[in-house]
């Protein structure tokens, strides 16, 4: 199609480079795993590989929030922290794909452990896990879910509330720190505990005004529901940007 890579929308695929490997997955225990080959071999169907959250960005980029925005961030919230960022149009990958790496920015040395044995990191606080873990732990009910804590906080429960708080308040320093180095036109708050949001609003924006960066202007949040079929909407938009980049 002529011109096609002139597209605005897609001139910042023409540097992703989607590797093969995946290099790690701290989730599924993989370590240099050649998915895409391994795939391609089982469907016998051109396979393209890269990162989840970088995925959901181009899925805003293209049909969601990011629409008419050059520069914006996503940040998700789920199993743990992620980040995915367009830059001047660009979706950003960073080295060997490494980039928008927030989950274990540290909020405060004197907090919780995560599981890489960081004190007060971002995912100590504000993953759905350790959100559970510790409500479950401290008021001795091993049996509550995530979603159990959440109705436990809106309820106002002392040790609910107070986790809580402090994930909304580390999600909002972690967006803050976001915002200040890149200067997104937007902040696109989802992932799969995203609902989280409606009970710790407050310590967010909190948070988020307390850590932006005096001279710049207040950050410009946008929350959106997630659904579990927008990782597979990803899945589709980065094939289809592989394909008509390489047609
Ligand atoms: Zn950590």
């Amino acid at each position: 199609m002529p011109g096609l890579a002139d597209d605005p929308y897609l001139r910042y695929a023409r540097v992703r480079e989607i590797a093969p490997v995946v290099h790690t997955s701290p989730f599924l225990g993989w370590s240099q795993l050649p998915l895409a080959e391994l795939v391609e071999r089982a469907v016998n169907v051109p396979t393209v590989l890269d990162n989840d959250v970088r995925a959901l960005t181009a899925v805003q980029q293209w049909f969601g929030e990011g629409v008419g925005h050059s520069s914006f961030a996503l940040v998700t919230v789920g199993a743990g922290i992620g980040c995915g960022l367009v830059i001047g149009d660009r979706l950003v990958t960073g080295q060997s794909g490494a980039s928008g790496l927030v989950g274990h920015l540290q909020i405060d040395d004197r907090g919780p452990l995560c599981e890489r044995g960081h004190r007060g990191c971002a995912r100590a606080y504000a993953s759905s896990p350790s959100i559970r873990r510790s409500i479950a732990t401290t008021i001795a009910r091993p049996e509550l879910t995530f979603d159990d804590c959440l109705a436990l906080a809106a309820d106002g429960h002392p040790v609910a509330r107070r986790v809580l708080d402090e994930a909304g308040a580390a999600l909002g320093q972690v967006v803050a720190t976001v915002a200040n180095i890149t200067g997104p036109e937007l902040v696109v708050l989802s992932g799969e505990s995203v609902h989280m949001y409606d009970v710790c609003a407050q310590a967010f924006h909190t948070a988020l005004a307390a850590h932006t960066h005096w001279t710049a202007g207040p950050v410009r949040v946008a929350v959106k529901p997630f659904a579990f079929n927008e990782w597979a909407r990803g899945a589709a938009v980065t094939a289809l940007q592989h394909l008509l980049l390489h047609r």
